[in-house]
């Protein structure tokens, strides 16, 4: 899934190569992408983009005459920018913007991979997008300034794990990147975030800033448009289970959920422990 680091570097190319351009044209191709039906998506035609940019893993494509598309991939959507239009079969499409002035590429393209219609677009007025319910409760952002008061907003009985990817606590984080983060920081996935001491604190406030500061740096170099399906995400122990660490060669160890692997150093992380794979324990219940 799309998470900061990645929604930044495509929010960052959009907006250079799309900022000005007139949107002749606007299609929902998805059947369920679009969330809502008043302004209309016809609405934007003639309109032009003013700003492309990011809110926690959401992006905000800003027209002129006031609207405003929010857009979000949820785990298999890709917003790209393409030199040529999409044909009719093509099935990973959910909304199209079709361009008309010749200086800029002629569309932009939520795509989605895989059969699920998860991805959605709102068209509001710009004015709403703050109320919206989705940016409204997002925490504060976790980059480019983690947030101060980091050790009073995690202050609650649930595991870091948790609380670093809850957007309502904090924005930006998800299953990739929250284990780099408490992997950089030495600490536990399973600790508690009403348990963290004030140095705890600190080390992590620093990691989130040092490896989301990290990622977008790397895309900087090499993510170029269109954007590619797969972002080539520069981890260090997330999806690394089974292989040595990078810093003390200790193996790292993983823990299967239903839809993600959570990894961790135990050698550094742990105290030594291997916590229990929930994979392996429901399948001996
Ligand atoms: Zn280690």
């Amino acid at each position: 899934m799309p998470e900061l680091p990645e929604v930044e570097i495509t929010a960052r190319r959009l907006d250079a190569a799309l900022r000005g351009a007139t949107i002749e044209s606007a299609m929902a191709p998805g059947i369920n992408t679009l969330k809502t039906f008043d302004p209309p998506l016809h609405a934007l035609e003639g309109t032009a983009i003013t700003s492309i940019s990011r809110r926690g893993k959401q992006f905000v494509i800003e027209c002129s005459g006031g609207l405003a598309l929010l857009v979000h991939l949820m785990s298999a959507g890709r917003l790209q920018l393409y030199d040529k239009r999409a044909g009719p079969r093509d099935r990973t499409s959910r909304l199209l913007l079709r361009i008309s002035d010749p200086t800029h590429r002629p569309e932009l393209r939520l795509r989605e991979f895989g059969t699920k219609q998860a991805a959605w677009v709102k068209l509001l007025p710009a004015d709403a997008i703050d109320d919206e319910e989705l940016i409204a409760t997002l925490g504060p952002e976790a980059w480019p300034q983690p947030p101060e008061d980091l050790q009073a907003l995690l202050n609650a009985v649930r595991p870091l794990h948790t609380l670093l990817r809850d957007q309502r606590v904090i924005a930006g984080i998800g299953r990739s990147w929250v284990d780099e983060i408490l992997w950089t920081a030495r600490l536990s996935p399973f600790k508690r975030g009403n348990d963290l001491s004030d140095d705890e604190a600190i080390a992590l406030r620093e990691a989130i800033g040092s490896v989301l500061d990290g990622a977008i740096e790397h895309y900087e170099k090499v993510i170029a448009l269109p954007i590619p399906d797969k972002l080539p995400l520069p981890l260090l122990v997330h999806r690394k289970g089974g292989e040595p660490c990078p810093r003390c060669a200790t193996t790292i160890e993983q823990v299967h959920y239903e839809d993600y692997v959570m990894c961790y150093c135990p050698a550094e992380q742990t105290q030594g422990k291997v916590l229990k794979d929930r994979r392996l324990s429901r399948l001996l219940k």
